[in-house]
């Protein structure tokens, strides 16, 4: 079978689940090869988005003999390893009981099993940096095993313009919301900018939420902040609290009209299929896909603390700024479904 970069699920090499043994007897030399390596993790983003089934038998081979050319990202790294064998458990914890490592760590958070949140608990409390876990939106509490963070079922995030203004206002899931659906005072918030609102019942995974729609909002700046509040039982939200990273430019000219400026429209979630585009071990070269809701967070950042009881929040979506253009970077959506707290995040490219 050729390995080849993948560009589009028509010239992809993976029909059956042979193909996927080939992919795997490919995995102990791409551990000294890192092109090899390159080249497979985006077969398995595929593998992953559309027929992990097929790589269930090779979960402990995978596991035990060659994590080392196993480059995958953790948001298909937990689709792939998820439900491997407690023996695969046992060998990752020895392991890293011995000598700490990426890689195993990341592969024990992927199988989400009992025994291994298990694992991660008493690893964190025996003095394990608990970090190592959170990126991932893996989280331990006080007792008992460690739990995710994040739906393990994931939906691509497709932009689709609105015929007119009226049409945003019913959509299940809009884009370039007025202001006054998010806040009862639009004009004492620090909020200048909606990129999308998300029903959050209609993504399998998600927490109980008090109201409809959860919102992805920016405050003026560009990237590197962050964006707290309180959300009423009629899905308003109140008792912002916005932090940056550096203190943000004090540019009055540079006016942000949410209303009049910025494309408006909706989003539909699609399921992972081979209908995507899965290159660079992501989705995001799919013509009109910007993000996905579920699934972890794209890892290279912390996860935010509820600002109240300090759990780790709730994943809920990642888009790229692009789906209504303004700032840069990374816009993340988290939840605290206990204290009803939102958070927004704008993180860099990487
Ligand atoms: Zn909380």
């Amino acid at each position: 079978m050729p390995i080849k970069a993948y560009t589009g699920a028509a010239s992809f090499p993976v029909d059956t689940a042979d193909d996927v043994t080939a992919l795997v007897d490919l995995l102990g030399r791409a551990a000294t090869d890192s092109r090899l390596r390159n080249d497979l993790s985006d077969h398995f983003a595929y593998v992953a988005g559309v027929c992990p089934e097929w790589f269930r038998p090779h979960q402990e081979a995978v596991v035990t003999q060659f994590l080392d050319g196993f480059d995958v990202s953790f948001d298909n790294l937990y689709v792939l390893l998820n439900g491997a064998p407690t023996s695969c458990v046992e060998h990752l914890e020895r392991r890293l009981r011995n000598r700490w490592s990426f890689r195993e760590a990341s592969a024990l958070a992927a199988i989400g099993t009992e025994p291994a949140l298990t694992a991660i608990a008493d690893l964190v409390r025996d003095g394990a940096d608990p970090q190592e876990f959170e990126d991932s939106g893996v989280w331990t509490p006080s007792t008992g095993p460690a739990q995710y963070r994040f739906s393990p079922h994931r939906r691509a995030i497709e932009f689709r313009s609105a015929s007119g203004p009226a049409e945003r206002l019913t959509a299940d899931h809009p884009v370039g919301l007025p202001l006054d659906q998010i806040v009862r005072h639009p004009d004492a918030t620090a909020l200048v900018w909606h990129y999308l609102s998300l029903r959050l019942a209609e993504v399998p995974g998600m927490p109980d939420w008090p109201a409809g729609r959860v919102h992805l909002v920016s405050p003026k700046g560009s990237v590197g902040w962050m964006l707290t509040a309180a959300v009423d039982r009629d899905g308003f939200w109140y008792d912002e609290v916005v932090t940056f990273d550096e203190p943000p430019e004090n540019d009055d000219d540079d006016f942000v009209d949410n209303d009049d400026q910025g494309s408006i429209g909706a989003v539909v979630l699609r399921p992972y299929d081979d209908d995507l585009v899965y290159s660079n071990g992501h989705v995001l070269l799919t013509p009109g896909v910007f993000g996905t809701a579920g699934g972890p967070a794209i890892g290279l950042y912390p996860n935010p603390h509820c600002r109240s009881c300090d759990r780790l929040m709730f994943h809920v979506v990642t888009v790229q700024n692009y789906i209504r253009e303004y700032g840069h970077g990374w816009r993340s959506l988290y939840l605290c479904e206990e204290c009803r707290l939102t958070t927004c995040t704008a993180t860099n490219w990487n």
